[in-house]
């Protein structure tokens, strides 16, 4: 166990971290107390005080915010208030925009206006239990349960796997979290990077407002996440994998555990993977952290048992990862995609999560050459049949694009050419009415509660956009992201003010 798990464990135990546990956790695991204090107190999962019997989330987050989320908190805070026993916190994006505004009790989703019923008569709260009609996802290659993982079948049998990453590499299939690094590169990459050891890791901590694909397809077809990463350890010769979720998708992680039961119970998984030589664990961690953790770096270290802060590259994790082994990470849409991909060689679908002012916000899987006006169409049209003002095409991270840009095929190379970027596939539509300068403002603020303080830059300038859109002080914006882009670590603080910049470029005053 890691210091991670043994804090999960205590907490487990006692509902908080009581201060002689982690006394006694120090002397046994012979790491010093400031050391333990520092990685819990980085996390905020983790409780030094009794827990209440009951604690609500709210979220604050865009999607959220643009659904009378700001009221909606103000109600949950007011209702909470009077309660004996009951906590409420503000939180930053629970990956349910589709639910906006999204709110939890003790970690499960409920809509907003059942909050009061709940905390009157708890025994009534839903359970976390799984979807009961999954849809048929087009990227399934699969008809039924019986014949899934037919492609890692394929090449145990054929050990082909030149052919299977030079077919990855021919499809153009690239990182689907954000980044859009080409799949079979990286592969490649960590494929010939020397090391006795290696792991593959599913990245499943999305975070970022406007974001939550990555939720439907774990519990929907979380087989082929499982199967890309199997398929991913063959290729690069990894013989343990992990897939990383963040703690409030929980009947997503449940999904994923009974997949990965299940795959082991057909010897799929295990010592002798089908009596074929080949050796492959999985098992899922939860992660305690916040966005940054999403970071493939901060990831490794809080998989090390340390505090989530990202790590100056290079070296990178294809080479210098986890344990300072080769470690090949992808993100949950882009494993998912892998089987389909090498048994089509072509990767011509994508996933996008779309919500904000459209009337049915959600998930869709889309073929290649859709464009922004289908996709809003996709989801019932603009919400009251406001016209379209402004859209992000990627997640919080991504530059504003103007309705100018609606008829715009949403892929990597037209959204670059339109000055933004497909990023995550997390489309943010805004209507006509919003004050752009709010909405951006409310992703800044984002950017700000999640910066994980490391590098000062970071840390104290996005406080200081913040301040500087309350003061209407945006003249020396560009220079402060200038600053931000040399000096931050990572890309948070790298691309935190790009929603602020682009809302300014295209809507001047706001409107
Ligand atoms: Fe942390 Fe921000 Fe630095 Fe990234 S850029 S490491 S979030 S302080």
């Amino acid at each position: 166990m890691n210091l991670i798990e043994e804090l999960y464990a205590l907490q487990k135990e006692h509902g908080f971290l009581r201060d002689p546990d982690l006394r006694a956790l120090s002397k046994r695991v012979r790491v010093p107390l400031y050391e333990i204090e520092g990685v819990a107190s980085f996390y905020p999962h983790f409780r030094r005080t009794p827990a209440p019997r009951h604690v609500v989330t709210g979220c604050r987050d865009l999607s959220c915010w643009m659904n009378e989320g700001k009221l909606t908190l103000a109600k949950l805070r007011n209702l909470c208030s009077g309660k004996e026993d009951v906590e409420f916190h503000e939180v930053s994006c629970l990956g349910r925009c589709d639910a906006a505004p999204a709110c939890t009790i003790d970690d499960v989703p409920i809509a907003a206006g059942d909050v009061a019923r709940y905390l009157e008569e708890p025994e009534s709260l839903p359970k976390n239990e799984p979807t009961r009609t999954p849809r048929r996802w087009p990227i399934d290659p699969y008809q039924d349960q019986a014949h899934r993982y037919g492609v890692l079948l394929e090449y145990l049998k054929t050990r082909d796997i030149d052919g299977l990453i030079e077919k990855l590499k021919g499809s153009g299939l690239s990182g689907m979290g954000g980044a859009g690094f080409p799949t079979g590169v990286k592969w490649d990459f960590v494929r010939k990077a020397k090391g006795g050891k290696k792991y593959v890791i599913c990245n499943a901590d999305e975070s970022e407002p406007g974001t939550f694909k990555d939720r439907v397809i774990k519990e929907e077809v979380g087989h082929l996440v499982l199967e890309g990463m199997m398929l991913g350890a063959l290729a690069v010769g990894a013989d343990e994998g992990i897939v990383y979720i963040r703690h409030e998708y929980v009947k997503e992680a449940e999904a994923i555990r009974r997949g990965i039961q299940r795959a082991y119970a057909e010897n799929l998984l295990g010592d002798n993977v089908l009596g074929s030589g080949w050796r492959f664990d999985l098992r899922v961690f939860i992660s305690p952290g916040g966005y940054i953790l999403g970071e493939e770096t901060a990831l490794l270290e809080a998989l090390e048992g340390k505090r989530g802060e990202p790590r100056n590259k290079p070296p990178y994790p294809g080479t210098h990862g986890l344990h300072g082994c080769p470690t090949l990470i992808n993100n949950v849409e882009t494993l998912a995609m892998v089987p389909y991909v090498l048994r089509t060689g072509t990767q011509d679908y994508k996933f996008f999560s779309i919500s904000g002012d459209v009337e049915v916000p959600g998930v869709h899987c889309a073929p290649a050459g859709t464009t922004l006006n289908q996709l809003i169409e996709k989801c019932g049209g603009m919400k009251d049949g406001v016209a379209l003002k402004a859209f992000l095409p990627g997640g919080a991270s991504t530059r504003f694009l103007g309705a100018e840009h609606a008829d715009i095929v949403m892929d990597w190379q037209s959204l670059k050419d339109a000055g933004s970027s497909l990023g995550s596939g997390a489309v943010v539509v805004i209507g006509e009415g919003r004050n752009m300068h709010h909405v951006a403002r409310n992703l800044t603020e984002f950017f700000r509660n999640e910066s994980c303080g490391k590098c000062v830059p970071c840390r104290i300038g996005t406080e200081k956009a913040v301040t500087m859109i309350d003061r209407k002080e945006m003249e020396r914006m560009p220079d402060l992201h200038e600053t931000l882009l040399e000096t931050s670590i990572c890309g948070l603080g790298q691309a935190a003010l790009n929603p602020i910049l682009s809302a300014l470029e295209l809507f001047p005053h706001g409107k």
